[in-house]
């Protein structure tokens, strides 16, 4: 049987669409078919060459690390207690590790320095049909909103965000009274808006982004306040900010535009003790003034991707229909303009491929 699949040849090239074999799921595999595969700006990063010192690929490999779909084929040393079956809903949980290190026994497996990512180097969603570890699927019924097109895009835009908030909540940067501010209102923001509402624990949320359409979505998504930071200075925005919020500083940025501009933005916004949480990756250097830093007791938390434990809390907020969706629809032939949308920042919400 054969399959579409759009696959990297290399760096710096557009994915090739083919048509090739469906794999067949190893003995501990589960083959899921794919229902969708969101589509990530560091896809494109990937496809540019980002990475490229980081990761061992073996060409042709296909991209995608946000997959759900529907079990087509249980592998013969699957366990009955895995309770997988033909026709189950599931997530694929994207970071592989060794299962021998610290990180792996702490759960934390997409921090092991011998892990494997799915998409990165390991097939990923943007073909059809893909064999996956029953150990990294996760089972949701399907019905109301709970499609793949919905549940792909948890598996990081909607799981990234929801890490870097526990750790702002947890080491007590949030609660009442305080003021946290999500940067960046792409597929990870839009999430991470609905994330403050649900753990801020009555703290004031104010989205910034350089775009009003992406903003009317931050608005839509619960945030208390918008500022547009485009072609503004930290002065410019703290005014905006005092006339939203009666406050000129924020206690807690969640990070999610990556850039230099962004993370130098929100650190000259800080109130004392503050903290910023970055999960967006687009720059490549960092230039914070220490003084601050020191003096005023700011924390910088980097947070990346989220483990199978964060999978299952965003997909039990998603189970009782208290996350929003905002995604765009990608027909597979549509998968190399997309990429290039998706880098010029054109896309609104997450734009996920499904297979028709
Ligand atoms: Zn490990």
């Amino acid at each position: 049987m054969k399959m579409r699949a759009a696959r990297m040849y290399g760096y710096k090239q557009p994915l090739r669409l083919e048509e090739v074999d469906v794999p067949s799921p190893g003995p501990e595999e589960v083959l899921v078919r794919v229902g969708g595969a969101g589509m990530c700006r560091t896809d494109f990063q990937l496809i540019d060459g980002y990475f490229d010192n980081g990761l061992s690929m073996d060409f042709p490999i296909t991209p995608g690390h946000e997959v759900a779909g529907w079990v087509d084929g249980v592998g013969s040393a699957v366990p009955k207690s895995a309770g997988l079956a033909e026709g189950d809903q599931v997530v694929v949980f994207g970071s592989w590790g060794d299962g021998a290190c610290r990180q792996c026994h702490e759960g934390n497996e997409q921090l092991c320095a011998h892990g494997v990512w799915a998409g990165f180097g390991r097939h990923g969603g943007y073909q059809e049909y893909l064999p996956v570890n029953y150990r990294y699927l996760i089972k949701i019924p399907g019905g109301g909103e709970l499609s793949p097109d919905n549940l792909a895009p948890l598996t990081d835009a909607g799981l990234t965000p929801y890490r870097g908030l526990k750790k702002l909540r947890n080491a007590g940067h949030l609660g009442p009274g305080r003021t946290v501010a999500v940067s960046g209102i792409g597929g990870l923001g839009s999430y991470a808006t609905q994330y403050a509402k649900l753990l801020g624990g009555g703290a004031e949320v104010v989205a910034f982004a350089r775009s009003d359409e992406k903003l009317k979505i931050a608005k839509d998504n619960g945030a208390d306040h918008v500022v547009n930071v485009r072609d503004k200075d930290t002065e410019d925005v703290r005014a905006e900010l005092e006339s939203a919020t009666g406050r000129t500083e924020l206690d807690a940025v969640i990070e999610c535009a990556g850039s230099e501009d962004s993370i130098r933005l929100a650190f000259s916004l800080l109130a004392a003790e503050g903290a910023v949480a970055s999960v967006g990756l687009i720059g490549n250097r960092v230039d914070i003034p220490l003084f601050p830093l020191v003096a005023r007791e700011y924390t910088f938390y980097g947070s990346f991707w989220g483990n199978y434990n964060d999978l299952t809390e965003v997909l039990a907020l998603a189970r009782t229909g208290q996350l929003k969706h905002s995604v765009t629809r990608v027909r597979f032939d549509d998968v190399n303009e997309t990429l290039e949308a998706i880098a010029r920042g054109d896309v609104l919400g997450r734009a996920v491929i499904v297979y028709d």
